[in-house]
């Protein structure tokens, strides 16, 4: 079959390959994106940090983004039971983005997938990567098209972006476990009908379970009046639940007293959806002639919406490596994507994991937090998870076991 032959080879058009791709041809690089999908397509993940403006931004997709009405953002809010707290973004320790948006991602992925393509990167679409092979000077990937036909592309370099899809961790056995537990979450869009004068539309709202700590809900609400609703919980926080999974849904949410009380108008007018076993890791994050960005790589867990802006941050640390190696200089994959991506993302687990165990729940619903700890809070929930001159983000374990360690002692007390 018919072979071609091309610089830069990106699998996927979501968040994380739209930026890489239009971060390299902004450079001067030949880039084409291989997408399954044809889009707008729907996905998860749709209440973004700040951070991630910061990627936008440099893509030269902000004024797009900005324009396109999508709900404004500033922060995060959490209830449980009674307690209700807030993090402002515009309120942080970091410098960066106060605002961000929630957007419906099947229009946000389209949009960033457009103006990829407005700045010359060619998309095709309703095409699959099956196969690749690394073992010769240039990588080459085998792909199917709609209609069944197939061919290949040689390329200097691929970036796999192909998410949940996980191409070459698939292909190149580089899968890893995750070292969370097997979570699920149920959710749907609703037309919400809040009245509720208290309730922020400009934040997500994160709940916790009145008696069951982990298991959690989000509220994200968008500017056309609907709102994205989930709850995340382990498998055997399903047992004895309905099978259906809209009754199943509503019987968690009615649970929650806040958002009983919230959403008591809802129309519930849109069939819930699951999705498993998210979490998921590699054993590299890049080998000779490939690297791998966003859900491709390793994936967390959804609490604090990390997930586009890891993908975002390593798109744009990727396509500036992959710039100088394109361009003839000697560099280092490791030390200069790997390892330093990896210590945000370590930042982010840290907190994930302090949510599950319960310690950074106990310093985010704490009632008489220093304004500076909570501001430096903030920069994190903000998606400033790299800036180590930020204490929380510097040594997040030790800086967490000792905030954790007061507040529970002072609300004893
Ligand atoms: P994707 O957006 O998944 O894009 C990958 C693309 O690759 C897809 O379009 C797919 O069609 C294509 N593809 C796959 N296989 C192939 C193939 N073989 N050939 C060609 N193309 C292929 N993140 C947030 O930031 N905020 C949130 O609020 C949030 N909530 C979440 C809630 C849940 C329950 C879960 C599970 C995740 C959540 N996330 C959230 C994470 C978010 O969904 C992902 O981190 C984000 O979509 C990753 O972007 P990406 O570009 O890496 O991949």
């Amino acid at each position: 079959s018919h072979l071609e032959n091309r610089s830069v080879v990106v699998i996927g058009a979501g968040p994380s390959g739209a930026i890489a791709a239009a971060l390299l041809k902004r450079k001067g690089h030949d880039v084409l994106i291989i997408e399954r999908q044809q889009f707008p397509r729907f996905s998860i993940g749709e209440s973004l940090l700040s951070h991630c403006l910061d990627f936008i931004e440099e893509a030269g997709m902000l004024e797009a983004v900005q324009a396109a009405g999508f709900q404004t953002k500033h922060g995060a809010a959490f209830g449980w039971a009674e307690r209700y707290t807030e993090f402002d973004f515009r309120d942080k320790f970091t410098e960066g983005h106060g605002s961000t948006y929630q957007v419906q991602r099947a229009d946000f992925d389209k949009l960033l997938a457009d103006q990829a393509e407005l700045q010359g990167v060619e998309i095709r679409y309703e095409e699959e990567i099956i196969a690749a092979d690394f073992s010769a000077a240039r990588p080459r990937l085998q792909v199917r098209c709609q209609d069944d036909r197939e061919y290949s592309v040689e390329a200097d370099f691929v970036l796999d972006a192909s998410g949940y899809g996980r191409v070459l961790p698939r292909l190149l056995e580089l899968e890893a476990p995750s070292s969370f537990p097997l979570r699920r979450a149920v959710f749907t869009h609703i037309e919400d009908n809040i009245d509720d004068p208290h309730f922020d539309r400009e934040k997500i709202l994160i709940t916790t379970h009145p008696e069951l700590r982990d298991v959690w809900y989000w509220t994200i609400p968008f500017s056309n009046g609907r709102c994205s609703l989930g709850v995340v919980a382990s498998a055997e926080r399903y047992e004895d639940r309905p099978l259906d999974l809209d009754a199943c849904l509503k019987e968690l949410v009615l649970e929650a007293p806040n958002l009983k009380r919230i959403l008591k108008h809802a129309k519930w007018d849109t069939p819930a959806r699951l999705i498993g076993g998210y979490s998921a890791n590699v054993k590299t994050l890049h080998g000779p002639g490939f690297a791998l960005l966003g859900n491709a790589a390793e994936f967390l867990d959804p609490v604090f919406s990390s997930g586009v802006t890891i993908a975002m941050r390593s798109a744009s640390m990727a396509a500036s490596v992959l710039h100088r190696q394109l361009t003839g200089d000697a560099v280092d994959w490791e030390t200069e994507f790997a390892a330093p991506l990896k210590r945000g993302v370590d930042t982010f687990r840290t907190y994930v994991e302090g949510w599950y165990d319960g310690s950074f729940q106990d310093v985010i619903y704490y009632e008489r937090a220093q304004p500076e700890i909570r501001r430096m809070i903030s920069s994190i929930l903000a998606g400033y998870a790299w800036d180590a001159r930020n204490p929380y983000v510097a040594e997040p374990k030790r800086r967490l076991r000792v905030l954790a360690e007061l507040c529970a002692s002072q609300e004893t007390a």
